[in-house]
Formats: C-alpha cells, sequence, structure tokens
C-alpha cells in the first residue's frame, strides 16, 4: 500500500509539514496522485483515485446515485481540475500532498489549493467507508479514543457534532496531532494535511455529500455514517 513520494519538494513548507505530508499523506492512502497513464497516448497526470468498491457497495446508507455524482462528478471534477491546473507547469507529476504543500496559503494558488486538496480529501473520504462498516472500533484505536476523549461514545458524539455544525461545505475530522487525537472541522476544501496534521477519518459535509439521499437532514447523513459506513480499522491504518 505504501507508495514512495520522491524527494526534492520544490515547494517551500516547513520540515514537519513536509515529514507530516511524506509520512501520513499520499502513502497513507495508497493514493500518491502520480500520472496514471491510461494509455500510451495519455500523458496529462491522472489525479482520480479508483473507487476502492463499486458504486452501490455502500447502499442504502448512500444510495448509487449519490455516489455515481459525488464519486463520478464531482471528485472527477476536482481531479481533472487538479491535472489541467499543473499540467505544462514545474508542478506537474508531483503528488497530491505535495501539490497541496505547495499551493497552500498562496493566494496566486488557489485554485491548485482547492481542487488539490478536495481531490486529497475525496479519496480520503473513500477509504474510510466500507459495506458493513460501523460497529465497535478494535482494541487498540478504542483505547486511543478513550483516552483522548474519554469513551467510543463520546467520541463520536464530538465528531458527529463537528459535522453537524459545520457552518455551510466542508469537513469533520479526526486527526493526530502529534500523539494527540483531536477532532477538527475544515470549510470548504481545507484539509489538515495544510496544518501539519494527521488525518485518521473524515467525513465530506458539503450538501452534494448527502442531498440526494437525505436531503436536508445532514445529522441522519453523518449518524448513518458513524453507525454503518465508518472503517475503524482504516483510522487505525492511519495511526501507524
Ligand atoms: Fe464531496
Amino acid at each position: 500500500m505504501r507508495n514512495p513520494i520522491p524527494d526534492g519538494v520544490s515547494a517551500p513548507q516547513t520540515k514537519r509539514r513536509s515529514l507530516l505530508l511524506a509520512a501520513s499523506g499520499a502513502a497513507l492512502l495508497g493514493v500518491t496522485g502520480l500520472p496514471r497513464h491510461a494509455g500510451a497516448a495519455a500523458r496529462s497526470p491522472n489525479y482520480f483515485a479508483d473507487l476502492p468498491y463499486a458504486l452501490d457497495a455502500l447502499d442504502p446508507v448512500l444510495s448509487a446515485n449519490t455516489l455515481g455524482y459525488h464519486y463520478g462528478k464531482h471528485h472527477k471534477a476536482y481531479a481533472d481540475n487538479t491535472a489541467r491546473l499543473v499540467t505544462g507547469t514545474p508542478l506537474e507529476g508531483l503528488p497530491l500532498a505535495q501539490l497541496i504543500a505547495a499551493s497552500a496559503g498562496k493566494a496566486d494558488q488557489g485554485a491548485l489549493f482547492n481542487n488539490a486538496a478536495q481531490t486529497w480529501n475525496h479519496a480520503f473520504y473513500w477509504q474510510g467507508l466500507r459495506a458493513r462498516g460501523g460497529g465497535e472500533p478494535p482494541a487498540e484505536l478504542r483505547q486511543r479514543l478513550e483516552g483522548a476523549f474519554g469513551s467510543v461514545a463520546a467520541f463520536k458524539k464530538e465528531f458527529a457534532n463537528a459535522a453537524i455544525t459545520q457552518f455551510g461545505s466542508g469537513w469533520a475530522w479526526l486527526v493526530a496531532d502529534g500523539e494527540r487525537l483531536k477532532v477538527i472541522k475544515t470549510g470548504n476544501a481545507d484539509t489538515p494535511l495544510a496544518a501539519g496534521l494527521k488525518p485518521l477519518l473524515a467525513i465530506d459535509v458539503w450538501e452534494h455529500a448527502y442531498y440526494i439521499d437525505y436531503q436536508n437532514r445532514r445529522a441522519d447523513y453523518v449518524n448513518a455514517v458513524l453507525d454503518k459506513l465508518i472503517d475503524w480499522d482504516f483510522a487505525l491504518r492511519n495511526l501507524g
């Protein structure tokens, strides 16, 4: 699963961020964002990661219709935009995590940051869901959650609350800040990678994530994902 990240990041960044991105960013996912050539004639970078299951695998919690639009349209558009923005530039071919580091906080790189971060966030989100997920986390993760939040139930409540109360579009995350586990929320395309945090789990609370199946009932979507789809083993693997 672990893919090597090329050395020689040209973008200025902190040592801590660089280490975290190299150690936890794309490598965690097995999604490097490196070019995948669809055919001999294809030379543009392809940042559109494969969905790790069929479009109907998460039904009925998330329908095939939702995944068709969310993965097939929204995620693909972010990935295609990222490829278009870096093609022919010195950034072409860099993994997503390095594109995020290169564009974060730069006013003239907002489009690249938004599209690269959303491409990465979505690949991470899909990896953190699975059919017949939810239930109890494995013992090692349960102990870490109990240490940080008091109980698994308290963590789920804080995570759900962050997702439900994120104003407008964005994300809720379980992250590791060094050895400390925390729940945070980010707006729009923002990603914990840009803050030097290690993402463990994510839930997308853009309306496109739930409106087909849940309309305005974001809380129902969040709780259904937590109870029935969340892949605790993915979070544990990300702890490393
Ligand atoms: Fe989304």
